[in-house]
């Protein structure tokens, strides 16, 4: 049986790419796939973004863009995390290109990252640039949720680079493709939109953005707990009336996290909510009728968005999805490319 089935539809991850490039008009669209295409698998995900025309990959380590390399020999690739003193060389070798916030290396292409507001790293002020740097560049901290402020820092960074010429201004992620267009200059790095995740925590639809995975599993046991009888470690569902209880075999080894108890799940495209504490490898879900073992449960696919469990879990979608795990050890992995769509 599946006890995990983790379908990728490259079909709409081909729409959302295209659907903001559209939104981008002559600014490139530099396709963010780090963190496993954040958990959707990111061989698919960069062949389908070059092939829709996304001009660069960007990923967050030396690792991921070593990896990415090997699939594609000749597209450029951006490493936006900081990399390694032993790092360099081979990311030299592979022709990456860095983002660098601090001491400049040489003989390889690099990003300067400006700190315009988000307080991590960056420089705070460009000088003596050498001929190396192909790219300038800052991340907003605030383009989902406080637009003005998002407006102050490119504002910054736009005095900033006011007089470079011949390099690739780059700022805006997803939030800002979709809402602040002033931000988009030479390149944008889309990320999370770009597999149908809404970078606002609402709906994607509302973005003409189409959600590209979906994850399901069957009922693997079904019991009638009496009332005072429950169901999983720390005995934190008790039944207070005869109750069904369906077994998912899921857990947060998985990537089901262990705060999303209280959650919807859909048993046969009904609605069923997750009861008790979600152990390592298994979760129960309260049904209102005798269900039947090897019926399916959809944990995210179509009334079941990602958006939805990241509320239960006060998290943010990029962590529920990048951290699902859909290795062949614990589930089946499947892509369908309906290129048509
Ligand atoms: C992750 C990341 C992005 C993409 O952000 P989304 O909100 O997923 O679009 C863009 N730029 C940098 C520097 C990032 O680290």
């Amino acid at each position: 049986m599946a006890r995990s089935a983790i379908t990728i539809d490259l079909g709409a991850f081909r729409h959302n790419v295209r659907r903001l490039r559209r939104q981008l008009g002559g600014t490139q669209l530099w396709a963010v796939v780090k963190a496993d295409a954040y958990g959707h698998g990111v061989r698919d995900c960069a062949i389908a973004a070059v092939e829709e025309g996304a001009a660069a990959l960007c990923v967050a380590t030396a690792g991921e863009g070593l990896e990415l390399r090997g699939v594609l020999p000749d597209v450029r690739i951006i490493v936006l995390g900081p990399i390694e003193d032993d790092e360099l060389a081979s990311a030299r070798a592979a022709g990456l290109e860095l983002v660098v916030a601090e001491r400049i290396p040489e003989g390889v292409r690099v990003h300067v990252k400006l700190d315009t507001g988000m307080g991590r790293w960056g420089l705070s002020e460009l000088a003596g640039l050498p001929d190396e740097i192909v790219g300038v560049m800052t991340h907003l901290a605030t383009a989902d949720s406080d637009l003005a402020q998002a407006r102050v820092q490119l504002e910054r960074f736009l005095a900033a680079t006011a007089d470079l010429t011949g390099l690739d201004r780059h700022v805006a992620n997803s939030a800002a493709v979709l809402t602040l267009p002033e931000s988009h200059l030479d390149a944008a790095r889309p990320g999370i939109a770009l597999y149908g995740l809404s970078p606002f925590g609402g709906d994607p639809a509302d973005h003409g953005l189409r959600p590209v995975l979906s994850w399901t599993s069957e009922l693997a046991a079904v019991r009638l707990l009496a009332p005072g009888q429950s169901t999983g470690y720390g005995r934190r569902f008790i039944a207070v009336v005869e109750t069904w209880i369906g077994i998912v075999p899921i857990g947060y080894a998985d990537g089901f996290r262990r705060d999303l108890t209280g959650t919807t799940v859909l048993v046969s495209g009904e609605p069923a909510q997750v009861v008790g504490a979600i152990s390592m490898d298994a979760f129960a879900v309260k049904l209102d009728r005798p269900a039947g073992v090897g019926e399916t449960v959809t944990l995210v696919g179509p009334g079941v968005p990602l958006e939805a469990h990241a509320r239960v879990a006060d998290t943010i979608t990029y962590e529920l999805a990048s951290r699902i795990d859909s290795g062949p050890a614990r589930a089946r992995r499947s892509v369908v490319d309906d290129a048509a769509s």
